[in-house]
């Protein structure tokens, strides 16, 4: 029989399942950060970690160099992010192949923003995949591959309303998606009515939150107004005066985060997606207060007791 002390979580981390988001390092010093961020976080076991594929597959290298280095120097299991941006279908295809080839079981299918950034025209490729639904059928063509994809409580900026951001999510999932993810959000009443709208759709897959730690207030303020994501003015007023005290600047956004992240368990949630900007300290943080820990500390805990 399994020794009850060696129970890797504590009783509410029982029902908590974590994901970690990455994004492709751009330099050797870059990739010593992640892979430290990685080797904190391996031990709180997550369901698995995904990293991003950078518009236009500006990234397909890295990303695919940093999937294969999870695959062989860790126990975590990499989802490999995707786009459709200024790629034929026959490019696609093949990053699908390479990723698989190296052992990847699942994907993160995504239509992605245009080269020009977020807000410009999107223009599919005349001979590529035109949004997420597409591609989520072309993955699941070439394999039997587990595939997540995006989903937006304040609805896609680009979408004219909600139900045809919904519409959207619906194609995804009939054409195999098994899972969606959300953009962050910092406000979990709109969640969950996003959550209630989806399912008057007849969309029964998980819609996992996406929670982002606020490294920096200011960049996520900006590229918030741009993805459509509504920063509460209490969370602005929270940060207001940190600029500069990056130290009171964590602790506030470590608590905002586990406070976010309890009401949801409260609300009956169980499953996380944080995107970590590559960085450990927060979502580790996290993680701990919700009782997502490392094997050994809960052993070690109960052997004193
Ligand atoms: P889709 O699901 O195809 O569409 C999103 C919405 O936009 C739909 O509701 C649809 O109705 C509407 N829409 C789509 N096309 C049009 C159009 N032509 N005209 C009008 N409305 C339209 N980006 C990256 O570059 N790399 C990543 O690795 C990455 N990872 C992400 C992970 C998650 C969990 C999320 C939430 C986003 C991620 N993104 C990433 C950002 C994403 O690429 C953008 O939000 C992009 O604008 C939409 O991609 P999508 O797959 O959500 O689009």
């Amino acid at each position: 029989m399994a020794d009850p002390r060696l129970s890797r979580r504590s009783d509410l981390g029982d029902r908590i399942k974590v994901s970690f988001e990455f994004f492709p390092p751009k330099s050797d010093e870059m990739e010593g950060r992640l892979w430290d961020t990685v080797t904190k976080l391996e031990p709180l076991s997550p369901h698995y970690v995904s990293v991003t594929y950078g518009a236009g597959g500006s990234t397909r290298e890295r990303t695919a160099r940093t999937i294969s280095r999870i695959l062989t120097e860790s126990s975590l299991r990499p989802a490999a992010h995707m786009t459709c941006v200024d790629a034929t279908r026959g490019d696609v295809d093949e990053v699908i192949r390479q990723f698989a080839d190296m052992g990847v079981t699942r994907f993160v299918a995504l239509r992605g923003d245009p080269a020009a950034g977020v807000g410009a025209k999107y223009r599919p490729h005349p001979d590529g995949y035109s949004n997420g639904a597409d591609l989520v059928g072309a993955i699941r063509r070439a394999g039997d591959f587990e595939v997540s994809v995006s989903a937006y409580p304040e609805k896609h900026p680009e979408s004219a309303d909600f139900a045809t951001d919904i519409d959207m999510l619906k194609r995804k999932v009939d054409n195999g998606a098994t899972r969606a993810i959300t953009q962050f959000f910092f406000d979990n009443d709109l969640y969950e009515r996003y959550v209630e709208r989806v399912r008057r759709a007849g969309i029964y897959v998980p819609i996992v939150p996406g929670v982002l730690p606020i490294h920096n207030f200011k960049q996520v303020a900006n590229f918030s107004s741009r993805c459509g994501a509504h920063i509460p003015a209490w969370i602005a007023e929270r940060f207001d005066g940190l600029d500069k005290d990056p130290q009171t600047h964590a602790l506030v956004a470590a608590a905002i985060a586990a406070e976010q992240v309890h009401d949801l368990i409260e609300r009956g949630l169980g499953e996380f997606h944080f995107y970590t900007m590559n960085r450990a300290d927060l979502a580790y943080a996290i993680c701990h207060m919700i009782g997502a820990r490392p094997e050994i500390a809960v052993a070690a805990t109960s052997a004193a007791a």
